[in-house]
């Protein structure tokens, strides 16, 4: 039996990197639903990829207005919603020095706003028991670089997870976070030029105490778990998936 059998299921950012690959895992696990983004193209291009079993809707997860259309159309369309995952985010890269208000509020606006509303939104629509998976990113573990805003958004986004649970306790619906690590999706290569972007994963891979770096599927069947009543005993918590980079480099 699949694990997410008719299971319905909304996904941010579904449409590149990591929310695709949770998509493809749910698809593969019998879930169906939608995928929300604000890029026609690779919203096609993944709807394409996922067959008969997710639509895309076209929406911009910093604007509440957007997230309320997107959860009242897929009730509607589908009857339920059993699973929300918070997935679209990145990062706005620079030191405390170079970044202004402009950039505090993209960010924090794109990683942190977006995903209390997310589930704010969601919430009228879900059904009782469902399942709520927020993704961070183990910038809010370790010190990087230039990416100090970003970590301090999603370091308040592993918090949401006992948060919102704690609120939602009475409905048993279940939030936890994903943390991952280096994960090999577009959003590294933007930040590389083209020519040095294969050098650049084999320096991380070879940094990582796994040996490799992560791939969307890594974190898609980790969503699985808790999307699914294996994790039904689950509330609250973060997985680290990160080949040991935060604990272990
Ligand atoms: P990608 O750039 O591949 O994907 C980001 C997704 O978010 C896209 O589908 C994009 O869709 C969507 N998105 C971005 N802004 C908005 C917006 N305003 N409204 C709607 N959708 C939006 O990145 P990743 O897959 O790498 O990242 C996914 C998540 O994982 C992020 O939260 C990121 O912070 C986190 N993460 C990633 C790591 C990595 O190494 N890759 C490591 C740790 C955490 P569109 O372009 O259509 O707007």
């Amino acid at each position: 039996m699949s694990k997410l059998a008719n299971k319905v299921a909304v996904i941010t950012g579904g449409n590149s990197g990591i929310g695709l690959g949770i998509a493809q895992e749910f698809k593969n696990e019998g879930a169906k639903g939608v995928i929300v983004g604000r890029n026609q193209e690779t919203l096609a291009g993944a709807v394409a990829q996922l067959g008969d079993s997710f639509i895309a809707i076209n929406a911009d997860v910093t604007n509440p207005a957007d997230l309320e259309r997107v959860f009242k159309e897929t009730a509607e369309k589908f009857g339920k919603i059993d699973v929300v995952v918070a997935n679209a985010g990145g990062g706005t890269v620079g030191t405390v020095e170079s970044l202004g208000e402009a950039d505090f509020d993209k960010t924090i606006d794109l990683n942190l706003k977006s995903v209390y509303f997310t589930v704010h939104k969601a919430l009228p629509h879900m059904n009782d028991g469902g399942s709520i998976i927020l993704i961070g990113s183990n910038a809010a573990h370790r010190a990087y670089p230039n990416f100090t805003l970003y970590g301090a958004a999603k370091a308040a986004v592993i918090y949401f997870a006992k948060g919102f649970s704690s609120d939602l306790l009475g409905r048993k619906i279940r939030a936890n976070v994903i943390t991952p690590g280096t994960t090999d999706t577009p959003a590294f290569d933007k930040f590389v030029p083209a020519e040095q972007i294969d050098a650049l994963k084999k320096h991380f891979a070879g940094e990582m105490p796994i040996g490799r770096i992560g791939q969307p599927s890594d974190i898609g069947k980790t969503a699985v778990f808790l999307a699914s009543d294996d994790s039904s005993f689950m509330l609250g918590a973060e997985l680290i998936v990160d080949g040991g980079m935060t604990y272990l480099s």
